[in-house]
């Protein structure tokens, strides 16, 4: 698949990051299909991509020809019939299992042109695709959170990929407006394997009495990084964030350095995830 064969997009999850992908591949022309086995999912996604838009005209960088035609780009979709496009884009929840039954379930519902892409966060893109009838079109494509604003892209090649796979979703974020690198397939690739102990970290200073959630933002913050870490895993998600650091922990054998953090866990147990359910490590309601 090339470049130029590649008119419909298909999303599958409308969380955090789904609506975001969708949002700047139908600003960028493309046919969209998203995804979500949850209508509730889908009625969110839509009114955050239309908050979007409204700010992105705001701010003078869309026009409202432009919004119109985004959103008129966007089929939202509960029905997985619907799923057949040129690239399909995963950003489901972070679990190996649901990712690999979902492949499977893709590759016999599409052509075997069809790209297959995860927005996987740390499971490597070998793992995901072992089960394929076509490893070689299977690739990672991880976008960064916000995904409508965040200009970078890691491009992962499993061991199958094929490189005509990895060079045309390397050209499609490009298309999209992004900045892709390519990285060679590892647990938590580049990014999230250098930022992981941000996170553990900032969760080891908390459970030992250091300091409080927000003198540790406060302070981390004051020493110019954007956002403190619990800020920035109510922003991620903090199932989503503690998903990412159990997978790196058991991919990297136990190592402790990557141990997923009680405290964490608990705000997972009660379902304090953050931004998107009003409330995590602080209060948005
Ligand atoms: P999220 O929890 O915000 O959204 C996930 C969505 O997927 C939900 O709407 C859920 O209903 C849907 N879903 C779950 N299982 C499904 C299935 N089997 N079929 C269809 N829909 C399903 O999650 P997120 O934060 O958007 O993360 C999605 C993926 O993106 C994960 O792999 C994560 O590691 C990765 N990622 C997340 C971030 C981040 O900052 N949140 C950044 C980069 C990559």
């Amino acid at each position: 698949m090339k470049l130029q064969d590649i008119k419909k997009v298909g999303v599958v999850g409308a969380g955090t990051m789904g609506q975001g992908i969708a949002q700047i591949s139908a600003l960028a022309g493309y046919s969209v299909v998203l995804y979500d086995f949850q209508a509730t999912a889908l009625n969110q996604a839509k009114l955050n991509i239309e908050k979007n838009l409204e700010k992105g005209i705001e701010r003078g960088k869309v026009t409202v020809q432009e919004r119109d035609q985004s959103l008129s780009n966007i089929t939202f979709s509960t029905d997985f019939e619907q799923l057949r496009a040129d690239i399909i884009i995963e950003a489901i929840v972070e679990r190996l299992d649901v990712k690999k039954e979902l492949f499977g379930k893709l590759e016999n519902l599409n052509s075997e042109k069809t790209i297959l892409a995860s927005n996987t966060s740390s499971i490597p893109i070998t793992r995901i695709a072992r089960d394929l009838k076509h490893p070689e079109r299977f690739v990672g494509m991880h976008f960064f959170n916000p995904a409508h604003i965040m200009k970078l892209v890691e491009v992962i090649s499993g061991v199958s990929t094929s490189d005509d796979t990895s060079n045309t979703v390397f050209e499609l974020a490009k298309q999209l407006g992004k900045v892709p690198v390519m990285a060679k397939d590892a647990p938590g690739f580049i990014v999230n394997r250098v930022a992981r102990n941000f996170y553990v970290e900032g969760l080891k200073v908390l459970e030992e009495g250091v300091s409080d959630v927000k003198g540790i933002d406060r302070l981390v913050e004051a020493s110019g990084f954007k956002m403190g870490p619990f800020r920035l895993m109510d922003l991620i998600g903090v199932d989503t964030n503690f998903s990412v650091t159990t997978s790196m922990f058991n991919a990297f054998h136990q190592d402790p350095k990557f141990r997923p953090s009680r405290i964490q866990e608990q705000k997972v147990d009660a379902g304090h995830n953050g931004r998107k359910s009003g409330k995590g490590f602080y209060d948005y309601s």
